[in-house]
Order: structure tokens, then C-alpha cells, then sequence
């Protein structure tokens, strides 16, 4: 059975690939810390799918399988689409948590003195990365606005203060099975179902 390798570190993503790749049972699925691979790759790209394909590339050669990464961020209209490709670094806090930087972007736009709704986006584009260097890109998006009350507990990263289009819930609100039906990353892991479905041992 071909082995494919979750390239990320980030626990919360490594539970929703996990759950979004169960439908292809063909794939036999491993992650960085199965392999005992430390690796932080630096995501020094300027779009999602470079640092997508950084890490994937990096996670890929390190293990010698086929590796699936995901970049990703949150992306405000009325801050002019940040923090975008730089989600994961969104504070000038150094050490910063995932609730710091929410409360941050939160002050970014109390201070723009516009009033809600505030439209947003999550965005993801996940690369999958051969040994032999060959790469593939898949995206997806999902809409909606922010929304200054944190609710939930589900989910990580900015999803408390995300309100998903069409649902009234916060992505931190959704069950995880909703959120793997709605997200961004959910739509970006079914457009690569058939790539992943053609890899061979
Ligand atoms: P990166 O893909 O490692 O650069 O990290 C993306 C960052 O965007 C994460 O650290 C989160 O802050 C944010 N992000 C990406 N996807 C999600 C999501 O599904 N929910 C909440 N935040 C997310």
C-alpha cells in the first residue's frame, strides 16, 4: 500500500488530515513524529503554495515517501487581505499564543474604527511533494466574517473569532466532522483526492 507522510507539525492539522484523508483507505498514513523526523522547514515563501511546497519538498526528501502539506491563513478584507500567508506569525509578541494573536488582530481592527461585519476568508493550498521532486497543488477557501465575541472551543488557531458563511456558528463552534465538511482545507484535501488516489507504492 503507498505510505503518505502528514507534513506538518501542527497537532490540530495533523487531526484534520488525518480525517480528511480516511476516505481513501488505499493510503496508508504516517506523521512526522511516527518517523521520529524533527523538522521545521523555514516558511520563508510569499504565497501559500511556496511555503506548501517548502514544506512538503523538505518532508518528502527527509522521509523518502510521498508528503501532503498544507499553508494556510486567515485573510481580512478591511485589513487589506492580512494577515494572510502570515497567519502563523501575526503578533510582535515574541512567543505568541493563538489566543494573543486573535486578540491582536481583533485590536488591528478596533483600531481601523470600522464596524462589523468584518468579511473574512480561510484560505489553504496543500502541495503533495514526491521524492523525486515532482509537486502537485491543489486550494480551497472557505468564507465568512470575524467576529469580536470568541466562541467555542473546538478547532485552533483564529477559528473562535471566525463565523463561517451560511452556518451563525464560529468554526471553534462547528463539530469537527462540520468543520472537515466546510473548511477551507477540507475543500483543498477533496480537490487532491484524485492525485493522491493515482500514487503507487
Ligand atoms: P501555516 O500554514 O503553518 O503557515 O499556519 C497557518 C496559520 O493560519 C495557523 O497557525 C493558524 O493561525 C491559521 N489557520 C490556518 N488554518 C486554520 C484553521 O483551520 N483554523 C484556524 N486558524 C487557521
Amino acid at each position: 500500500m503507498p505510505r503518505l507522510l502528514i507534513a506538518t507539525n501542527n497537532a490540530g492539522k495533523v487531526r484534520e488530515l488525518r480525517a480528511l484523508l480516511a476516505p481513501l483507505p488505499a493510503l496508508t498514513l504516517c506523521t512526522p513524529a511516527e518517523l521520529n523526523l524533527a523538522l521545521d522547514p523555514p516558511e520563508t515563501g510569499n504565497t501559500y503554495a511556496e511555503n506548501a511546497a517548502i514544506k512538503a519538498q523538505a518532508f518528502a526528501q527527509a522521509a523518502g515517501l510521498p508528503a501532503l502539506a498544507d499553508d494556510s491563513g486567515l485573510e481580512v478584507a478591511a485589513l487589506g487581505g492580512a494577515p494572510g500567508v502570515h497567519s502563523a506569525r501575526y503578533s510582535p509578541q515574541p512567543g505568541a499564543t493563538d489566543a494573543d494573536r486573535r486578540q491582536y488582530l481583533l485590536a488591528q481592527l478596533a483600531a481601523l474604527g470600522q464596524p462589523q461585519p468584518w468579511p473574512g476568508r480561510f484560505v489553504s493550498t496543500v502541495c503533495l511533494a514526491l521524492p523525486d521532486g515532482q509537486t502537485y497543488f491543489a486550494e480551497g477557501e472557505c468564507r465568512g466574517e470575524i467576529t469580536a465575541q470568541e466562541r467555542g472551543s473546538g478547532g485552533f488557531g483564529y477559528d473562535p473569532i471566525f463565523i463561517v458563511e451560511d452556518t451563525g456558528c464560529t468554526m471553534a463552534e462547528l463539530s469537527f466532522d462540520d468543520k472537515n465538511r466546510l473548511s477551507h482545507r477540507a475543500r483543498a484535501v477533496q480537490a487532491m483526492y484524485e492525485t493522491l488516489l493515482a500514487l503507487k507504492d
